[in-house]
């Protein structure tokens, strides 16, 4: 099968999008996720691609989901990862007989700068277009919040409305928001919790007219231009390090928390990266490695953990991998959706031995189990891993196999979580661009734990 690839929707009711109106759109109107027609076969090119520089890659494989002029594409990807910190953008080092992918090297050193980056691009590119502007609202407890807020810093015909909850985010995560000074970014402390702010944030958007009148706009992690620009890194370091060490396949060990990421390694594998595992390792907020152990899906409390951006219980990513897992069948998977909405878990089969699925192993790392595996890391390899990327490695050691090389995806730098650090080796990590936020002036305004306070600063009038 050839031809464009446009997107459907999981829950199987709105007409095919094409891939700009897709991302513009973020989730499908039926309440389902959008996901490609057809998965694009690309393993008779692994070996040419295995020398490509990784905006060379990131094109070749964004070319294939995507509509747009291939110029286009191509300078927006390399503008995108220009302001990485790292020749390669996306490096490799070895620790314990693991391969480290450090993904932080982006402007806010965590991996969600890969996605957000081009998304930010990609947004004002359309817009430009289309004669159109956007206002995005997001809430946030940390991370994805200075990463959208650093994707559209200075960009045109987009602003960003990002709420945090007053005196609740830790203080380095708020400066790294607060420190942008951009006209088009305004930080929101709003008096009130990070469940007030998506409170706020699903009334504005279920108001229409004030949706409509004033473009809202999200950069949710389940657009799909976040996991298609994820799939990337997959390529790049599974090719670079299937040849260097010789070998058939790679394994990858995901620290998980919306099944975003894990989900673009499951995409690489299906497009042809000869992949023997994903393992998908979680703190003890573990709804995801329980399903992968025994089919059931059932949510629980969520636990604060060292590893607050997978501290979730509802995987907003889940349902696309849930779709192709039962055999692409809109109707199953809707009664499936349903018994979760109303009971709040379901089910599927289990296939004997490997569990739900055998290219997956599943894992839980505790607190001290991280705090641990972050010590022995420092103490005998001199690698300092921070708690989320540590959580991930220490399933790793229990699932690699011999002569398969096992890629453990750092997704934050150390520094970002000095706390946890501090806990683990009793000194703290650092990082030039963290430090230099002590002295940065920052902007930020407070506003009522109320939605309409916070339209109001959206309308231009707060
Ligand atoms: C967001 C995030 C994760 C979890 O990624 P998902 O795509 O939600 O599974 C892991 N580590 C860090 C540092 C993150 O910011």
């Amino acid at each position: 099968m050839s031809g464009a690839i446009t997107y459907i929707s999981t829950r199987g009711r709105t007409e095919p999008l094409g891939f700009q109106d897709a991302v513009m759109t973020g989730l499908a109107p039926d309440g389902g996720l959008l996901i490609p027609s057809r998965i694009p076969d690309v393993s008779d090119r692994l070996s040419e691609w295995a020398e490509l520089s990784y905006p060379e890659l990131a094109f070749e494989i964004l070319r294939l989901f995507s509509d747009i002029p291939e110029a286009d594409l191509r300078a927006m990807i390399d503008d995108s990862y220009r302001g990485f910190r790292h020749p390669d953008v996306a490096p490799t080092v070895q620790a314990g007989g693991l391969h480290i992918l450090e993904l932080f090297h982006g402007p806010t050193l965590a991996f969600k700068d890969f996605a957000l980056q081009f998304l930010s691009r990609f947004f004002e590119y359309t817009l430009e277009q289309r004669g159109q502007h956007m206002n995005i609202l997001g809430a946030t407890s940390g991370d994805t919040g200075s990463a959208a807020i650093h994707g559209v810093r200075g960009r045109k015909r987009i602003r960003v409305f990002m709420m945090f909850p007053k005196g609740r985010v830790a203080p380095l995560q708020e400066r790294q928001m607060t420190s942008v000074l951009d006209d088009n970014v305004c930080n929101l402390a709003v008096e009130g919790t990070f469940d007030d702010c998506q409170l706020i944030m699903k009334d504005l958007f279920a108001d229409l007219p004030f949706k409509r009148r004033h473009q809202l706009g999200a950069v949710n992690s389940v657009n799909w231009a976040r996991v298609a620009a994820q799939i990337v890194y997959y390529f790049y370091a599974g090719l670079r390090i299937r040849t260097a060490e010789g070998a058939d396949q790679v394994s990858f060990s995901v620290p998980t928390g919306n099944f975003g990421d894990i989900l673009a390694g499951w995409f690489a594998a299906r497009m042809g990266l000869p992949v023997s595992r994903l393992v998908l390792a979680t703190n003890e907020n573990d709804i995801l490695a329980r399903f992968f152990r025994t089919g059931r899906y059932q949510r629980g409390d969520v636990v604060e953990t060292l590893s607050p951006s997978m501290d979730i219980q509802v995987a907003s990513n889940f349902e696309r991998y849930l779709y192709f897992r039962v055999g692409e069948n809109s109707e199953r998977l809707q009664g499936l959706m349903g018994h979760f909405a109303e009971a709040g878990s379901l089910e599927i089969p289990v296939e004997g031995e490997s569990g739900v699925d055998p290219l997956f192993a599943a894992g839980v790392c505790t607190r001290e189990a991280t705090l641990d595996l972050i010590r022995r890391y420092h103490r005998e390899f001199g690698t300092l891993l921070d708690p989320h990327t540590a959580v991930g490695v220490a399933v790793a050691e229990t699932e690699r196999e011999e002569g398969v090389p096992m890629i453990c995806l750092a997704t934050a730098h150390p520094a970002k979580f000095s706390a946890a650090i501090r806990d683990a080796i009793g000194e703290s990590a650092h990082h030039p661009v963290l430090d230099g936020l002590l002295e940065a002036p920052t902007r930020c305004q407070t506003v009522a734990n109320d939605r309409d306070a916070v339209g109001a600063v959206i309308a231009g009038q707060g």
